[in-house]
């Protein structure tokens, strides 16, 4: 079954489409499974981008207004990309047990770095930053709180070469989802953002093969997010060239998730 658990809409003010469009078009590429994460709001912090706080509720009564409207095509998830701050740590539990997220999907752009200072990893000054960023991104795996992490590998989007920092980063993800079994997301839209030059030559931003041949090796779990910021990109061609890649670095991704939101398998 096709299954998608990265999805985003207008909301977070830099994607295209409502909450209806993305169904329809998950319905329409044969999508048996929809999962909504999109970028979550903050009570009392803006991170820019992002949901307004108070779209929170209907973006989750939207979602479960179509899950009555198309229980006979798709099953719908409802979840929130969310960025992981541990002095958040009630907020997350509140999404779960309050608000009734099926999941968490981590989603980490900004990180406390060693000092405790949220800093943005699109700006880091080096690939040490990439390290502070693994270690925040590993504490947020301890807490239990998160199913899957989108773009474990974000980090490699600095302009730098590949290095020992860089390696360690990988290593203590890597490490992390294999001991706590939080799915690692290669992530679709990474493709999409396309080719660019870097020291050590041209690649992708992200994903980087140096961190899924560890992940390989390790035999972590790994799903494939659409991170779609179009219904169009729903299901794309991004979607089959992230199955080949994988399959190319020794990954056979999980197809979906199970136990999630069990009132609706
Ligand atoms: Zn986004
Ligand atoms: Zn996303």
């Amino acid at each position: 079954m096709k299954a998608n658990y990265h999805t985003h809409t207008l909301r977070c003010r830099h994607a295209q489409g409502t909450e209806r469009d993305y169904v329809e078009a998950a319905v329409k590429a044969g999508l048996g499974i929809l999962g909504f994460s999109d970028h979550a709001p903050f009570p009392d912090f803006d991170f820019g981008l992002r949901m307004p706080y108070d779209e929170l509720h209907p973006y989750l009564d939207a979602i479960d207004r179509l899950t009555g409207e198309f229980i006979s095509d798709i099953i719908l998830y409802k979840s929130l990309e969310i960025e992981y701050i541990p002095q958040y740590q009630s907020y997350y539990e509140g999404l779960l047990a309050q608000e009734g997220l099926d999941y968490l999907l981590m989603g980490e752009h900004f990180y406390p770095d060693r000092s405790g200072i949220i800093r943005n990893i699109y700006h880091a000054r080096s690939t040490a930053d990439a390290v502070d960023y693994a270690k925040a991104v590993v504490r947020g795996m301890e807490t239990g709180l998160f199913r899957m992490v989108a773009h474990p590998d974000l980090f490699t989007l600095g302009q730098f070469a590949w290095d020992g920092n860089w390696e360690e980063a990988s290593e203590r993800i890597v490490e992390a989802a294999a001991r706590t079994g939080v799915i690692l997301e290669l992530n679709a839209n990474g493709l999409r953002r396309g080719i660019h030059d870097y020291p050590d030559g041209p690649r992708l931003m992200y994903p980087h093969r140096r961190f899924w041949e560890k992940a390989a090796e390790a035999g972590v779990p790994v799903i494939i997010g659409s991170d779609c910021h179009e219904p169009a990109q729903v299901w794309d061609g991004c979607m089959s060239a992230a199955r080949e890649m994988l399959q190319t670095w020794g990954i056979t991704p999980l197809e979906m998730i199970e136990g999630l939101g069990s009132n609706k398998s």
